[in-house]
């Protein structure tokens, strides 16, 4: 089969690298960082130009399977998934990392959104791993002090009081225990990615309070949470 991966996560690349001998593999990256992991098989990037784009490229392509890869909050890509497959007749898979889940001993306050994760601070010393396209929103909290950690270095608006650690992980609890300490963390703010969480761990550990920002809605499609998962269901897609 051919089969179409929009990706940016390590679950995207795992799932090239697992299905590359028994399917045409192309992977698809936005185009956000200046050198992305690249997954094993054909790599395309950059944005198809909205849903008829990618309707076309999947036409163009004749790809048989279209499995959306991409991050939990990569929202605006996923409707386009479904929309596209569905003006192109291409079953659409859903590959999502399940979120978190608390366990004893965690401090974690639950909210909708970035802009309410902002709202929510007061004069804390606060560490984001939200990344870096979500400075803005706290942008003007003059009042606070931020550590943010991204791959690629932010750009302006972003708050003045700010220190940036350009990083890629994954990380250990012990990496992430030493961050709270030298710089006297008061709150971790982080979306609800799922996958490796050390941060939580160490915050947990530290007695750090996390404001976690919650999903977007997910579209209705067939939904896996792993790779492995995924190429299981590339083995007996259904019948168009
Ligand atoms: P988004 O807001 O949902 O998408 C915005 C636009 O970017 C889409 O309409 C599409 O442009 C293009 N795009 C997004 N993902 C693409 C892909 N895999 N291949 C080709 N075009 C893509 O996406 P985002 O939140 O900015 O995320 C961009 C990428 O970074 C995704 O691949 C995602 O997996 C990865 N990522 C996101 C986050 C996050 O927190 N959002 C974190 C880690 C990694 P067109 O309309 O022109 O097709």
């Amino acid at each position: 089969m051919r089969v179409l991966i929009l990706g940016g996560t390590t679950e995207a690349r795992e799932l090239a690298r697992l299905i590359a001998g028994e399917h045409r593999v192309i992977s698809s990256l936005a185009g956000r960082t200046g050198t992305p992991r690249l997954p094993d098989g054909e790599v395309r990037v950059g944005g198809f130009g909205g849903v008829d784009g990618l309707a076309a490229f999947l036409a163009g392509e004749r790809i048989d399977v279209l499995v959306d890869a991409t991050h939990p909050f990569a929202a605006t890509m996923s409707e386009h998934a479904v929309a596209a497959g569905g003006a192109a007749a291409v079953p659409l898979l859903i590959l999502r990392r399940p979120g978190w889940t608390a366990s004893p001993g965690d401090d974690w306050h639950r909210v909708a959104s970035v802009a309410e994760a902002a709202a929510t601070l007061n004069r804390e010393r606060v560490f984001l791993t939200t990344g870096r396209q979500t400075l803005r929103a706290f942008a003007g909290l003059d009042d606070c002090w931020f550590l943010a950690r991204s791959v690629e270095p932010p750009e302006p608006p972003m708050p003045r009081r700010l220190e940036v650690l350009l990083a890629r992980g994954p990380f250990t609890v012990e990496d992430e225990r030493r961050l709270l300490a030298e710089h006297r963390i008061d709150v971790l703010v982080t979306k609800d990615s799922g996958g490796s969480d050390a941060k939580l761990v160490a915050a947990r550990e530290m007695a750090v309070p996390v404001l976690m920002i919650d999903r977007p809605g997910r579209p209705a499609a067939p939904t896996v949470p792993t790779a492995a998962a995924a190429a299981a269901w590339l083995r007996r897609p259904p019948r168009p």
